[in-house]
């Protein structure tokens, strides 16, 4: 067993990635397996070198140390490019000229379980000449998978069962940049990952990722979605809800032990003899936990 945490370094990690780091970590601590972190830091302009050494040090200062080195992203381009050229080989990648503004406004109210932001289609079926028309007009194309309608059941250890569509989602961004979903399916399989443990927003996109892995003859990891951190309005966790990352509740003379303790609590029955590593991610609460605020929880 080998799970992992993949964050993407653009920011201080709030409570609820801790959270979802945590739920990871005693997952495989249960199973005696192994533990990574990777950054996922392909946009070099929102990701940076101290967020990553925050991220590491929040990480730590809760209890949780990757067991190998940590590995970058924007160091793994040629696995991704190489994934690519297996799909343009099988005929499912076509070059996307659309901009964010013209998806936007094409896009339809979402039907069936596509996921929400799916792509509509625009640049689907070109014709060679407009095709050549749009590659001499000099915008750099992106590159989307072809798909085909397929659907993926998800048997996911938290959300249950989870059925959904893959959609023509961008593998490669117009800046060549090689796209989320394409680079967390190589790096998974690439690194051995037997068990996905991540954010819940994160579970619609995964019949996408579950088509990479079947064009790319990767195997199928298993899946576990853990609920949102919210807030008492009922968003998802952010800064406006106040003292929300380690950082933050330290300077408000709250320790890291108090916080690992807290975010422990939070995962009511699953946790057992800690000192056995006695975990059972299936018995964590599936219901979102609410953050109030820092005085209500630490008193
Ligand atoms: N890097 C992604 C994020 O920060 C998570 C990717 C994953 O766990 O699959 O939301």
């Amino acid at each position: 067993m080998r799970g992992r945490f993949a964050p993407s370094p653009t920011g201080p990690l709030h409570l609820g990635n801790l959270r979802t780091a945590l739920v990871s970590w005693l997952q495989a601590r249960a199973a005696a397996g192994e533990w990574l972190v990777r950054m996922e830091d392909l946009d070099r302009v929102t990701s940076s070198a101290e967020h990553e050494s925050d991220q590491l040090a929040a990480l730590a200062a809760i209890g949780l140390h990757s067991d190998a080195p940590v590995v970058r992203q924007s160091e793994r381009f040629a696995l991704y490019y190489d994934a690519i050229a297996t799909m343009q080989r099988l005929g499912r990648v076509y070059e996307c000229y659309c901009s964010r503004r013209e998806i936007r406004e094409a896009a339809q109210a979402p039907h069936g379980d596509a996921p929400t932001d799916a792509y509509p289609g625009t640049c689907r079926e070109l014709t060679t000449a407009r095709l050549t028309e749009l590659r001499r007009a000099g915008r750099p194309p992106a590159l989307r998978l072809r798909s085909d309608g397929e659907r993926f059941l998800i048997d996911d250890l938290i959300a249950g069962r989870f059925e959904g569509a893959a959609d023509d989602v961008v593998i490669q961004r117009n800046d060549r940049v090689p796209a989320y979903n394409l680079a967390v399916v190589v790096d998974d399989a690439v690194q051995g990952i037997t068990h996905v443990t991540r954010g819940g927003d994160l579970l619609a996109t995964t019949p996408r990722q579950r088509l990479l892995q079947q064009l790319l003859n990767l195997p199928e990891p298993r899946y576990a979605h853990v609920p949102l951190v919210i807030g008492v309005d009922g968003t998802r966790l952010a800064k406006r809800h106040g003292a929300v990352t380690l950082a933050d509740l330290v300077a408000l003379g709250v320790s890291a032990e108090q916080v690992r303790d807290l975010l422990i609590a939070s995962l009511g029955d699953s946790v057992g003899d800690l000192a056995n590593a006695e975990f059972r991610i299936e018995d964590m609460p599936r219901d979102p936990w609410v953050w109030s605020s820092t005085s209500q929880h630490f008193g």
